[in-house]
């Protein structure tokens, strides 16, 4: 079959004919539907980042959309015909994260597929049962971008949200494949006013997705958002870019005792210091959410409360998709279908 892999660490990506994967007694043998192109893969194929440990040559694309064509003999839970998401961090369920259902930060990861072990960027690919769940009545082809884009965007709305008062205000910086979900998100779960932050030609689309206010990302966007709220600074920032402009940003806009999530992978350093906020900001790093909580995405995402931006490449044309992810040109998430 055909996977487009990478080779050794830091090398860029290639194509290379490789075997259909067999199931081991506990996987799923899945024929890929669907599988989103994230800008994380742009950060390993033209960076050569490695986020996780190197284990070998790996299958890049960590959302997927499959149907089950295959079973180990030990799977109960699963049947032929199913139409599934993989979760890109697999999880061990036993470690002391896990055992509290925070197992999107499990750390005994026995594998994460698509950035360390094969993922979805082939014609099958193989994933424990754990590690899928049922799609229900969504297309593959919208479910895709909830496997990452939508469960990051939600597991970082779902840990600021304590901190965000009824008359707060939260920040979205980047409303691109995740920023669009985040904007969305905030306004089904909170009245806050919710303000996205990004390029200029980027600000109608976050406007469509619900933001109250639009801030361009530039010198003077710290000054925009302070006087947006009378100059005491927003509840909650969600960084989805993370250069150092963008954390210098959110550290001069949040309110005393707010909080800073940082998702996007930009390579941004904050210096970290009394001086550097407000008094009790709380700074964080993100990544994805938990399995409960991508149930429960897939379920709002059933009952019709999201809209899911897409862009749909063949599977065979992946080289375009991530070319027009890298100029800016994709509007939400760029799908390949199969
Ligand atoms: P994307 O390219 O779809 O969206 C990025 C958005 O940021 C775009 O709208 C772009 O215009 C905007 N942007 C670029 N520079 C900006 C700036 N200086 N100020 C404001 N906005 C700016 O990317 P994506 O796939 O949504 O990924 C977003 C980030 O999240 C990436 O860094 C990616 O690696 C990271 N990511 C992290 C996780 C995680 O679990 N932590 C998961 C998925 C993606
Ligand atoms: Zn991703
Ligand atoms: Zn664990």
């Amino acid at each position: 079959m055909r996977a487009y892999r990478i080779p050794s660490p830091g090398a860029p990506a290639e194509w290379q004919e490789v075997p259909v994967p067999r199931p081991a007694p506990d996987q799923v043998l899945l024929r890929m539907k669907a599988a989103g192109v994230c800008r994380t893969d742009l950060e390993i194929m033209d960076h050569g980042i490695q986020f996780v440990p190197w284990v070998g040559s790996y299958t890049l694309g960590h959302e997927n959309i499959g149907e089950v064509v295959g079973l180990g003999e030990a799977v109960t839970g699963r049947s032929i015909g199913d139409m599934v998401v993989v979760n890109a961090g697999g999880t061990c369920g036993v470690c002391r994260n896990c055992l509290t259902g925070d197992d999107n930060f499990c750390t005994a990861r026995p594998l994460v597929y698509g950035t360390a072990n094969d993922g979805g960027l082939a014609d099958f690919m193989v994933a424990r049962q754990r590690d899928v769940l049922s799609i229900g009545s969504l297309a593959p082809t919208t479910a895709a971008p909830l496997g990452d884009a939508g469960a990051t965007a939600y597991g970082a709305v779902q840990r600021a949200l304590p901190g965000v008062g009824d008359n707060g205000a939260v920040v979205v910086i980047g409303v691109g494949g995740l920023g669009s979900f985040a904007l969305q998100l905030l306004r089904l779960k909170t009245t806050a006013t919710v303000i996205a932050v990004d390029l200029p030609e980027r600000l109608a689309h976050a406007k469509e997705r619900g933001a109250h206010a639009t801030v361009a990302s530039d010198a003077g966007a710290a000054a925009a958002i302070l006087a947006l709220t009378d100059g005491t600074g927003v509840d909650a920032v969600l960084d989805f870019v993370g250069i150092d402009a963008t954390l210098t940003l959110s550290a001069q806009i949040t309110r005393s005792l707010g909080s800073v999530t940082l998702v996007g992978t930009g390579g941004g350093t904050l210096p970290f210091g009394f001086m550097a906020s407000q008094a009790g900001v709380r700074f964080s790093t993100h990544a994805s959410c938990s399995l409960e909580e991508l149930t429960e995405l897939i379920s709002i995402t059933e009952r019709g409360l999201l809209d899911v931006d897409t862009t749909f490449y063949p599977f065979a044309e992946l080289e375009r998709a991530y070319d027009d992810l890298r100029a800016g040109r994709i509007v939400g998430r760029g799908v390949l279908t199969f």
